[in-house]
């Protein structure tokens, strides 16, 4: 039987793989998209992932030329401001506190907010409705044989396809990476995040609050409110022991816990829903490339979650792969191509690996004069207006406002 041809086909169906089909197949190719795990229908869902990411505005242009917004934006809450606070000690102390502005970079907000859990499984539905792309879900990706014209992409159901490019979008411990032969460097920290949500007291009034203390940041994401009450996504870095044990407390005694730990900014925290943890590392791919193959998102470079620069990071891998194969469809996936997704995207990702590298050795440090130099820092990048609006553009990937 003839294997059948496609532009191009993505392994993983996770928010960047679904972010992909949407931006390939609005954009006029024919795209085969397969994942072996069915995308959550509710948050207490197993495989419902806790994290709510802040999408920034220039992931939410990509969700607009791609034609989901519309579908996204009902369960999105805009973040109008960023809250930093410093601390030490335990029970921690503020030393500082600082609040940046959308308006300093020209925005009216940094972004949206939404669960990811959300984001996936309406882009499923959004994007398995799209004319020109073929959803294969419970089905992995399992070979590939790369060719100067083409690249065999074989199935876990039998089948293989001919794509003019194979997209990796599967995820950390991508298979597509391991097929083209890309190897990786891997930082530990002896760290992992917390995810979950809690209800709270106070409003949020659609500011986001990041809390620094030894083992890492405390960071309250707006959410929409949960049975009436106003709510928010924690994202809690810390030494991977003590959040282990986090894992494990009643919901009680971790309402205690982190009440102290968020400096009662949001009055109690009242846990309200499943806790999942995340191992925090840093992991780039050598090459984002290589013959018929982009990688793209955690396929190719994983990141500590501060600044909300991961899934964002991501989704300009997509942005830029998008507009490469727009301007000539023709040369979809020849070396001319991934030579220039190559170049744009491999230096953007490893200075951005290797700043957040640094920042969050910086964050999790209990040495006092490191926390002394953090405290600082903050108040300097704050304080002063034009490295402020530097800083704050290079972390939303918009040009410099001035
Ligand atoms: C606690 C935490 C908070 C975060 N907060 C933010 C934030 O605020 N902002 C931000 O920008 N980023 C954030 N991030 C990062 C962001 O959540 C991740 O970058 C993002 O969810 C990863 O998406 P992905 O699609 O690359 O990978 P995944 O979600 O891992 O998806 C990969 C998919 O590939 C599938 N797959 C695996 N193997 C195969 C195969 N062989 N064939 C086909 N499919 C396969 C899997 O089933 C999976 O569905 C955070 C990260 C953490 C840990």
């Amino acid at each position: 039987m003839a294997r059948q041809q496609v532009d191009i086909v993505i392994a993983g169906g996770g928010v960047a793989g679904l972010t992909a089909a949407a931006a390939f197949g609005s954009a006029g190719f024919s795209v085969v998209i397969a994942d072996p795990a069915p995308p959550p229908q509710a948050v207490e869902d197993e495989a419902s992932d806790l994290r709510a990411t802040a999408f920034l505005q220039p992931s939410i242009a990509l969700f607009r030329d791609a034609g989901v917004w519309d579908e996204l934006a009902p369960f999105a809450v805009p973040l109008d401001a960023l809250r930093v606070i410093d601390t030490t000690g335990t029970p921690p102390e503020i030393t500082a506190e600082r609040t940046f502005e959308p308006a300093d970079v020209g925005q009216d907000s940094f972004g949206w907010n939404l669960p990811n859990w959300i984001t996936r499984k309406v882009l499923t539905e959004t994007v398995a409705a799209m004319p020109g792309v073929d959803m294969r879900s419970g089905t992995a990706i399992d070979g590939m044989t790369q060719r100067e014209s083409e690249a065999i992409v074989r199935l876990s159901d039998g089948t293989s396809l001919s794509a003019q490019l194979l997209i990796g979008a599967d995820g950390r411990a991508s298979t597509v990476r391991r097929l083209a032969s890309i190897p990786t460097r891997t930082q530990r920290y002896g760290q992992k995040a917390l995810a979950f949500t809690v209800t709270h007291p106070l409003p949020h009034n659609n500011i986001s609050t990041e809390i620094y203390n030894r083992g890492g940041a405390f960071t309250l994401v707006p959410a929409q409110d949960v049975d009436g009450q106003s709510a928010s996504g924690v994202v809690w870095m810390q030494d991977g022991d003590v959040a282990q044990d986090c894992m494990q407390m009643a919901p009680e005694d971790l309402a205690e816990v982190m009440t102290l730990r968020s400096c009662h900014v949001l009055g109690r925290l009242t846990l309200a829903s499943p806790r999942r943890l995340w191992p925090v590392i840093t992991q780039t791919s050598t090459k984002m490339a290589a013959q018929r193959v982009a990688l793209v998102a955690e396929a190719a470079h994983v990141l500590p979650p501060i600044g909300a620069q991961g899934l964002n990071t991501s989704l300009a891998d997509i942005r830029v792969l998008r507009d490469l194969a727009h301007a000539t469809p023709d040369a979809l996936g020849t070396p001319k191509m991934l030579d220039a997704y190559e170049k744009a995207r491999g230096r953007d990702v490893r200075l951005r690996a290797s700043a957040i590298d640094l920042f969050n050795r910086v964050c999790k440090s209990d040495a006092p004069l490191v926390q002394g130099l953090r405290t600082a820092g903050l108040k300097t990048v704050h304080d002063l207006p034009g490295l402020r609006r530097t800083i704050m553009s290079q972390g939303m990937g918009v040009a410099q406002n001035t």
